[in-house]
This record gives structure tokens, sequence and C-alpha cells, in this order.
């Protein structure tokens, strides 16, 4: 399940400040502690950890909580509170274009469940927000994700517009948005290139694409099981093209979580979708709030 470690952590944390009819600044050190080593040990960046357990520390000998009756309890709301601050604060939605169709970039590196988790998107899409997507391959440099690509398209019985391996991807994804606008689609997400890593002729064909159908979204998927290497990738990719938001995939397989706990915080950008495992449809919305109750229990 995701973030086992980290939760189990957490809660033989709280469990022992909750039921406290007083709580002093020696306990909240106590329990701050604790909480700094469970999400260094979940692997979450450790600025983030430092900043997180400050203003935890700060809030928790406060009056709030000093001057309430159930002391215990009031600590572990704040705790709460911070962890879903800490992950995004209010879940945020997908954008719609003013004039349709809304034009959705998928980037990422090779690996992360890029394809998958566009196929995961538009079904999404289909089945919760009644919406009617056109896929568009644009990875040119690998004809097996085409492939891939159609074969989601198949099994989700929706259209694919791809033009083989040796159109320029830039002129793919604007046949792809025109398409989309003629046979009325009111989503298209294109499926862009990855590669093994972040590297310069990866992000200038992105930043092309982006100019070209200037998108509503550019969505980042990353692993989550990579942790802070999943951090700096996605820091790496916001720098050159400035994302809208982050898809985190494997979710399902991330018992630790630093990654989910850190990338709001070290990129400013939200976590607007989780891949829970890997079917079509092991994709949820991703809900800050009930994502730090899941972990407090
Ligand atoms: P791409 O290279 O980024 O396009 O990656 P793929 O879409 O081919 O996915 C790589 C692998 O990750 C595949 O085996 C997917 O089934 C798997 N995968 C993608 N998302 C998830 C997820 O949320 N959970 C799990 N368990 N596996 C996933």
């Amino acid at each position: 399940m995701a973030f086992e470690g980290l939760s189990d952590r957490l809660q033989e944390t709280i469990k022992k400040i909750k039921g406290k009819g007083k709580v002093t600044e020696q306990d909240v050190k106590e329990m701050t502690r604790e909480v700094r080593l469970a999400l260094l040990e979940a692997d979450v960046n450790f600025k983030v950890v430092k900043d997180f357990v400050k203003r935890v520390r700060e809030r928790a000998v406060g009056q709030e909580v000093m001057e309430s009756l159930t002391p215990g309890q009031q600590v572990i709301k704040v705790v709460k509170e911070e962890l879903t601050d800490l992950m995004g604060g209010d879940e945020s939605k997908i954008a719609v274009a003013k004039r349709p169709p809304t034009v959705i970039m998928m980037v990422g590196l090779q690996g992360a469940g890029k394809t998958t988790t566009t196929g995961k998107l538009a079904n999404l899409l289909r089945k919760s927000y009644n919406r009617k997507p056109l896929l568009a391959a644009a990875d040119i440099y690998r004809p097996a994700a085409i492939q891939q690509l159609q074969t989601l398209g198949k099994q989700l019985d929706m259209p694919v517009h791809e033009e083989g391996t040796d159109v320029d991807p830039v002129d793919i994804a604007t046949n792809a948005v025109a398409k989309a606008k003629e046979e009325h689609h009111d989503y298209v997400l294109i499926d862009t290139a990855g590669r093994l890593h972040v590297d310069g002729e990866l992000m200038g064909e992105l930043q092309r694409i982006k100019e070209a159908v200037n998108p509503d979204e550019i969505f980042l998927v990353v692993d989550a099981m990579t942790g802070q290497d999943a951090v700096t990738v996605a820091e790496s990719f916001d720098e050159q093209l400035d994302v809208s938001g982050v898809l985190l995939t494997k979710l399902d397989g991330d018992t630790r979580g630093g990654a989910a706990l850190s990338i709001k915080a070290v990129t400013g950008k939200p976590i607007k979708f989780a891949g829970m495992g890997e079917k079509l449809d092991q994709l949820e919305t991703f809900h800050p709030e009930r994502m730090a109750s899941r972990i407090l229990g």
C-alpha cells in the first residue's frame, strides 16, 4: 500500500500524544523529532522536512493547542493540516479551454508511465467528466511507443492520431489539435517523447511543441518509486517547460512517499492525479487531505 512505512511510523508517534490531557513543550519536541526522522526515512526532501517540522512545532506550542481542552488531538490536527498543505492544500482541477479542444501535453522520462497514464487520463476524462478525448502519438523515436498508444486506443475504443516516425513531432501535435477541432473532440492528449535522462535535445523539442500548440495543461508524469530522483526530474522539467501539474505514477508500490510529500514544496506545482496500478482505471484524482488522513490513520 502507498506510504505504508511512513504511515506506520507516524501513527505510532501520534498515538503517544493523542490522549494527553496536557501537552508540554517537551512532548511537542519529542513528537516533532520522531516526525522528522520518519519523514527523512521516507525520503522526503531534507529542506522540506526542516520547514515542515518548524511549522508544526510553532503551531503545536501555540495558544490554539495549549489552551484547548483536548491538546493531544489538537496537535494531531496541526500535523494533519500541515501534511495536507505540504501535498498541495486544496485539490486542483483540470483545465477546460474556453474554446475546445483543451490541449494537454504529457511529458516525462521514459519508463515513468507516461503513455499508460495518457490512456488512463483519457479514460478518466471520459468516464468522470463525460469528455471525448483524442490521443496523439508524438513520440517518434520509439516505434513501440506509437504502437503502445494505439493498443491503448483500441482498449479504450478511442481514436489515436499518428503520422508514423518520419514527421516532425511539432507537426504531429499541431495536426492533432486541428483534427480534434474538426472532429469535435473536447480534449486532445499529446503523448510526447521520453528519454532515460533529462537532456537538452528533448527539452528543445518539448519547448517547440509547447510553442506550437499552446497547451492548456502540461502534465509531467513522474514515478513515485524513484523518490528524490522524481523531485529532481520535476524541478528540471518545470524549469524548462513551466509545467502545470504533476501526475505521480506507481503510488501503489511506493511505501515511502518521499516524492509525493516533496514535489509540491520543492517545485510549487501540485500533484493532480496519482496512478494506483497498471490497469486503465487505476488513476485517481489526488486529494491532499484524504492522503494526509490515510497516512495518519
Ligand atoms: P513511458 O515510457 O513513460 O511511456 O512508460 P509506460 O507507460 O510504458 O509505463 C512503464 C511501466 O510502468 C509499464 O509497465 C506500466 O504498466 C507501469 N505503470 C504505469 N503506471 C503505473 C502505476 O500507477 N502503477 C503501477 N504499478 N505500474 C504502472
